[in-house]
């Protein structure tokens, strides 16, 4: 475990964070704390935004929207690719910020955050010269008829606090090429990276085309995805709270892009290759501290390799390095908040209650000095082996892997599937065979086979049932922001006889 502590680079914002409106920079007259994980200390202050605030954003973005509608490819290209650019020439001072903002591990924020971020970016900037519209076939010849795609309005995006950067490019990016105006609406847990990231390149867009309101997320959340001015709202977050949003749509017939909550299984066959199953399980549900929405949470080990699995994730997750997210040789920062950590230890006390058993981790850990108030928990893994606890359906959000055996095939689908959310699910066989038979009938938006977690950009990203609706990062992403509209041009002066 370790205890450095990089203190050089631990910041610290004096003065309260603006909200972004109009192009603008806006004081708010109240704020909320920005408290470091991995201390426990406020570092920032961010805005607490108000009715009056949302108002004012959705109207800056309305009034924006025409001229950015009416931008050419080329200029849509040339503004997201130069995000990107500014992205990764800024990329020095990104992982700090993370680090110090949700515990996301400072040498996994500058390896995957920072460039993913830009590569959301550069590839929307590709993208956007995929957009055009159809001529229709077989209509009569006497007419011509052809489809457009037209941008929407104003898009309320509204992203949770695990992967900030990551999950704010795959709003901003697609939303903007397709010609919207944009109203980003941060968790309160991390809204200092929404708020620098959109300062960095706000000019590159007409002012008002991006907009930053943040604050609490029924308080500030809660009147803009009901605001009538909205054409869309894209949200990333837990399955309640989409549900909460989807109602408030409702009233205004408010289309939504849902990106919720997960429980992914990765299935393991008898001829896997123990050593590499073992190191994509370590990475599934520990990279990013296991607070990611496709974490390999179950793994579902066939009977003769369950032994042997087992004991090795335990090993390896004890000695997990767990500590300061700012310090280097840290890879797994503080759980978001304290307030988290206990929700998941109360998860983990439900799933033991029911028959799970805990085979590693499982506790908090009190760090000294400086990282004493700090989030800390170990990595864990949970025995529930029949899949009939909890700990196998419920999403922890949390480094907490429930290892589950079979002995069928058909079980271990049917158990993938049983479940509320249909996010990822992966199968390792050496089988190919079966591993794509088995792969085809798992209910998930994404199936890896003999890997987890790669999300190469252009690969639809997003889930089934209670995991929302809709893809990111992928080409369809774009008509998620954009709509049909069909021009149906006569030819000639000829009518049918109805009148005569
Ligand atoms: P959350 O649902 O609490 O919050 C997400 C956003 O919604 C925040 O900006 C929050 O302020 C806002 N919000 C909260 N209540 C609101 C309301 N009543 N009206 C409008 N807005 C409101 O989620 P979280 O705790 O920040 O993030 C964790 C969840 O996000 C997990 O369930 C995780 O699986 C999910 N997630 C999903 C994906 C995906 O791509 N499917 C990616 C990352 C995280």
């Amino acid at each position: 475990m370790s205890n450095a502590v990089a203190a050089s680079k631990r910041l610290t914002l004096g003065e309260p964070l603006p909200l972004l409106i109009g192009g603008s920079e806006i004081a708010a007259d109240e704020h909320l704390d920005a408290v470091e994980p991995s201390t426990g200390r406020t570092w920032a202050r961010i805005p607490a935004a108000g009715q009056t605030h949302v108002d004012d954003a959705v109207a800056a973005a309305t009034a924006a929207f025409p001229r950015w509608a009416a931008s050419t490819l080329s200029e849509r290209q040339t503004a997201l690719g130069a995000a990107a650019d500014r992205l990764m020439a800024d990329a020095e001072r990104w992982p700090a910020l993370l680090a110090t903002e949700n515990g996301r591990a400072i040498r996994e924020a500058g390896l995957i955050d920072v460039p993913t971020a830009a590569e959301i970016f550069r590839y929307f900037a590709g993208a956007v010269r995929s957009m055009e519209g159809r001529v229709i076939e077989g209509a009569p010849a006497s007419s011509l008829v052809l489809t457009r795609r037209k941008p929407l309005g104003v898009v309320a995006a509204l992203v949770p606090w695990n992967s900030p950067i990551i999950s704010i490019a795959h709003k901003l990016a697609p939303a903007l090429a397709a010609g919207n105006s944009v109203v980003l609406k941060p968790s309160e847990l991390a809204s200092v990276s929404c708020i620098e990231l959109v300062r960095l390149i706000a000019d590159l867009f007409p002012p008002g085309t991006l907009n930053v309101v943040t604050g609490d997320g029924a308080q500030v959340g809660g009147p803009l995805v009901s605001h009538p001015g909205v054409a869309k709202v894209s949200f990333t977050g837990g399955t309640d709270t989409g549900k909460r949003i989807l109602t408030a749509c409702a009233e205004n017939l408010t289309p939504a892009l849902m990106e919720l909550g997960g429980k992914g299984s990765l299935i393991v066959c008898d001829d896997a290759p123990v050593d590499t199953v073992v190191e994509d399980a370590l990475t599934g549900i520990f990279a990013a501290n296991g607070e990611v929405c496709f974490a390999s949470s179950r793994l579902l080990v066939h009977e003769s390799r369950y032994d042997e699995i087992v004991e090795r994730m335990v090993a390896r997750a004890d000695a997990v390095v767990v500590g300061d997210a700012l310090d280097m040789s840290t890879q797994l920062g503080p759980l978001i908040s304290t307030a988290h950590r206990e929700g998941v230890i109360a998860a983990i006390d439900r799933a033991v209650a029911q028959g799970a058993e805990v085979a590693a981790g499982g506790t908090a850990i009190e760090l000294q000095g400086e990282l004493a108030g700090g989030s800390y928990f170990r990595p864990t893994v949970v025995l529930s082996p029949v899949g009939d606890t909890s700990a196998s359906c419920d999403e922890f959000f949390g480094p907490v892997l429930t290892i589950e055996t079979w002995s069928d095939p058909d079980e271990a689908v049917a158990r993938a599937n049983d479940v509320a959310y249909g996010l990822a699910n992966g199968i390792w066989s050496k089988d190919i065979a079966r591993a794509h038979t088995m792969a085809d009938r798992l209910d998930s938006g994404m199936v890896w086979v003999n890997q987890w977690f790669a999300t190469p950009l252009g690969q639809p990203q997003g889930g089934n049932k209670a995991s929302g609706f809709g893809r990111e990062g992928s080409l369809t992403t774009l008509d998620e922001y954009s709509a049909t509209t069909v021009v149906n041009v006569s030819l000639d002066e000829t009518r049918p006889p109805m009148w005569t």
